[in-house]
């Protein structure tokens, strides 16, 4: 690993400056960060230990009826606060789908947003990676794909966005709090991550020194809490990243649809809300055949980038799968195998 300066942060002003500087990088819990240096395909000139900076790890539901997650709370702590849990099932089940306990329990709110690609080419510096070395060209496009986007890619960059965390936060309007050089900013998530394009190494609208301090749901998020679902099918049950994963929230008034938030994981370079495909939903019953319709509209544009067809066709199913579960009723716990489509087996449910 290439050596690098260590600065602790103490306050928001003094990490903002420190991180501005050229070469320098945020350190939350390190679970993403430190593999990346240790493997070599990140090489900073210096960590900014952002760990000790005061009132980033409080949960917050504001008289609004919104909700404020600092950037240093964890993983697990959200997904096991009853609050949280009983308002965004959704979300602490996609929470709780995500890596293992321990990862869980050290992974912050902000580094989940952050954390990079799982392109195999990208953590390896003797490949050649557009992501990890501009103009360097992409291994990946004549490589090991069969888990790469079939949406929203470039012949610059076919990589996915690995977090379960932003699916349904992006179904529900998430906004994520910014403080940089400039002051505070808010972005919607769904604007935060940018496609590939010809510059696959700009994921995001972040600016050299941006921090992260909190991301908000609005009131309305909360609307869906009584039919909200995440599935994910993986190469495991458990411990593995999402092929694709669906988020799907509905809003029922006299046995029709009136609300519809549907998103999709594994498929892009970001957390990929369908729109098209909720339109399609508001005002029908729900039933097997408006999903399916609905399901070809959310991957109309999709194409494989490589060995991955079959995800166009996965994906089309965990939607469809996901939409029938939001619609027959939200858990009242969590299940035992979040976001497994094996989790409705009856009896096996965690206490959350
Ligand atoms: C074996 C394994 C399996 C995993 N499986 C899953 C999975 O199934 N699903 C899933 O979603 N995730 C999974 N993860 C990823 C895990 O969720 C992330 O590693 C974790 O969320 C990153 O959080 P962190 O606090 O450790 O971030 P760090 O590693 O400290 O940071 C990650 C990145 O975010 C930046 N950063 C951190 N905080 C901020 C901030 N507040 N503002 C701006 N930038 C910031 C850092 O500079 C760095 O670039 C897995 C990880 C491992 C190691
Ligand atoms: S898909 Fe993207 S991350 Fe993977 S090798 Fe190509 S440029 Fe790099």
């Amino acid at each position: 690993m290439k050596s690098f300066d260590y600065v602790r942060a103490a306050s928001l002003d003094q990490a903002v400056a420190a991180a501005a500087e050229p070469g320098s990088v945020y350190l939350a819990a390190g679970t993403n960060l430190l593999d990346l240096m240790k493997a070599g395909a990140a090489r900073p000139d210096r960590l900014v230990d952002i760990t000790h900076l005061p009132e980033l790890d409080r949960i917050e539901h504001l008289s609004d009826g919104s909700v404020r997650i600092g950037a240093l709370v964890r993983n697990s702590t959200l997904a096991y606060d009853r609050d949280f849990a009983g308002a965004y099932p959704a979300v602490a089940e996609a929470l709780l789908s995500g890596a293992s306990a321990q990862l869980r329990n050290a992974a912050t709110v902000g580094g989940n947003l952050m954390q990079r690609t799982r392109c195999a080419y990208f953590y390896d510096p003797a490949s050649a990676c557009n992501k990890r070395m501009p103009g360097s060209g992409c291994d990946a496009r004549a490589g090991e794909n069969r888990l790469h986007a079939v949406l929203g890619w470039s012949e610059a960059c076919i990589a996915t966005h690995p977090s379960d965390f932003c699916v349904p936060l992006v179904a529900l309007d998430a906004v994520v709090e910014v403080t940089g050089r400039s002051g505070k900013r808010e972005i919607a998530l769904e604007a935060f991550y940018r496609l590939p394009g010809e510059a696959p190494d700009r994921e995001n609208e972040l600016e050299p020194g941006d921090l992260i301090t909190a991301v908000r749901l609005p009131a309305e998020a909360r609307s869906f809490a009584a039919h909200a679902r995440y599935l994910k099918l993986r190469e495991r049950t458990s411990y593995a990243f999402a092929i694709v994963s669906a988020a799907a929230a509905l809003r029922l008034e006299d046995g029709a649809i009136r609300q519809a938030r549907l998103a999709l994981g594994g498929v892009a370079a970001k957390p990929w809300r369908t729109r098209a495909a909720e339109a399609i939903l508001i005002g029908a019953k729900p039933r097997a055949e408006i999903f399916q319709k609905a399901a070809h509209a959310a991957l109309a544009e999709a194409k494989p980038s490589g060995d991955n067809r079959f995800k166009i066709d996965l994906a089309r199913k965990i939607l469809v799968r996901a939409l029938a579960e939001a619609a027959s009723g939200t858990p009242s716990r969590v299940p035992a195998l979040p976001g497994s489509p094996f989790s409705s087996v009856p009896g096996a449910l965690h206490d959350a």
